[in-house]
C-alpha cells in the first residue's frame, strides 16, 4: 500500500483514541513505531489506517502510587532510564531499557509498544515480570489488570483484544531486601536484541531466600517463568554453589529455538551463565539492603 493511502489519527486523549478504536476495526495502533514501521516497511502487516497515541499526555506519565510505580504505555526507554522512581525502586528496569538498541531508538521507542509487540527478545518484559508487573487494558466501557506474566501467548501474541490500549504499567515497590537484576546476551553491544536474557529477584529473610523469580527471555515464545528453579531456591540460605546448582536448572526450563542470532544449543549454553550473573548480582543487591536497614 502506498504511504499516501495510509490515513493517520492523532487523538488527544484516551476517550478520542477509543472512539476511533471503536468505528476502525483494523486500525493499527502506532506508539513510538520503531517495531510497527519496520513491520509495515518490511510487508510483515499492512495499516489503511494508524492511530498514534502520540499525543496523549496521560500517557507519558511515571508516578507513583499505593506503593506502586505507575508507568505510562507511552514512556520511552531514554525516560525509564533517567526517571528517579524507577532507578531508586526498580533499577534493574533502567538498567534493561539501557541495553535496548541504540541512543536514536531509545528516545522514540515506549514500554507500552516494546510489550504490546511481544517479540520474543525483547528487554523489558523480563525485568518486569521479575518485579511482579501487572499491565492495565482498557477499551471504551471497561478495563482490566492482568499479570504481565499472563499477557503474553506466543510470538507477537497477547492476550490484548481488539478495540483495547495497554495503558499503563504497575510495578510494586520491591518488599525489603529485595534485589533485582537483568542480564542480557547480544551479539553487538548496541542496536542487537538479546540472544537470550535473563531477569532474577531474591528476596532475603532471616539470612534465607524468602522469594526468587527467574525469568528468561529469547529463549522461548513467550518470555518464561522458570518455576521449578525459583522454588529450589526458596527457603534456602544463599551461597555460591546454591546459585551455580540454580543457574544449572534454570537450562532445563528454557526451550529456545536456533534463528540468526543463535543456535539452540549456543542459547541453552548462555541460560547458566546468565542466570548465575543475575542471580548473583540480585544477591549482592538484598545483602546489601539488608546490612543498611540494621
Ligand atoms: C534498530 C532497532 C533496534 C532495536 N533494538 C531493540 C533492543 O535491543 N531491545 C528491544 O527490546 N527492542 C529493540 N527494538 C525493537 C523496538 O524498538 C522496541 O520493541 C520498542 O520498545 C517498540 O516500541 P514502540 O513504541 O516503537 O512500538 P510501536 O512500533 O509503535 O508498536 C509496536 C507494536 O505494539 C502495538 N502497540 C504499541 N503501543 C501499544 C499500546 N499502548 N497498546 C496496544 N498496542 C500497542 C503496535 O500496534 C505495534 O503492533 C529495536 C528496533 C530497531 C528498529
Amino acid at each position: 500500500m502506498a504511504l499516501s493511502e495510509i490515513r493517520f489519527h492523532s487523538p488527544q486523549n484516551l476517550a478520542e483514541a477509543f472512539k476511533l478504536l471503536g468505528g476502525l476495526k483494523e486500525a493499527r495502533i502506532a506508539a513510538g513505531g520503531t517495531d510497527l514501521l519496520v513491520d509495515m516497511k518490511q510487508g510483515l502487516i499492512e495499516a489503511r489506517d494508524i492511530i498514534s497515541l502520540h499525543k496523549i499526555e496521560e500517557l507519558k506519565e511515571i508516578g507513583k502510587r499505593d506503593k506502586r510505580i505507575r508507568i505510562g504505555a507511552m514512556v520511552t526507554a531514554q525516560e525509564i532510564i533517567s526517571s528517579s522512581p524507577i532507578n531508586q525502586h526498580i533499577p534493574a528496569l533502567a538498567d534493561a531499557a539501557r541495553s535496548m538498541a541504540s541512543c536514536q531508538i531509545r528516545s522514540m521507542a515506549t514500554i507500552g509498544g516494546n510489550i504490546s509487540s511481544a517479540v520474543p527478545s525483547a528487554d523489558l518484559p523480563p525485568a518486569l515480570i521479575a518485579a511482579d508487573a501487572t499491565v492495565e487494558l482498557k477499551c471504551s466501557g471497561s478495563s482490566r489488570e492482568v499479570s504481565l506474566s499472563k499477557f503474553f501467548t506466543g510470538p507477537r501474541e497477547t492476550i490484548c483484544r481488539t478495540g483495547e490500549l495497554l495503558t499503563f504499567i504497575f510495578v510494586p515497590f520491591p518488599p525489603p531486601n529485595t534485589g533485582i537484576s537483568y542480564q542480557k546476551f547480544a551479539l553487538r553491544e548496541a542496536n542487537a536484541l538479546a540472544v537470550a536474557s535473563v531477569a532474577s529477584s531474591l528476596t532475603l529473610k532471616d539470612g534465607k531466600i524468602d522469594r526468587a523469580a527467574i525469568v528468561l527471555g529469547a529463549v522461548a515464545p513467550t518470555p518464561v517463568e522458570a518455576l521449578k528453579t525459583s522454588e529450589f531456591l526458596s527457603g534456602k540460605e544463599p551461597s555460591q554453589s546454591l546459585l551455580e546448582d540454580a543457574s544449572l536448572m534454570a537450562k532445563e526450563e528454557a526451550k529456545p529455538i536456533s534463528d540468526i542470532r543463535g543456535s539452540i544449543w549456543y542459547r541453552k549454553e548462555l541460560i547458566p551463565i546468565l542466570t548465575r550473573r543475575a542471580l548473583t548480582e540480585a544477591l549482592l543487591q538484598a545483602q546489601r539492603k539488608s546490612r543498611t536497614r540494621k
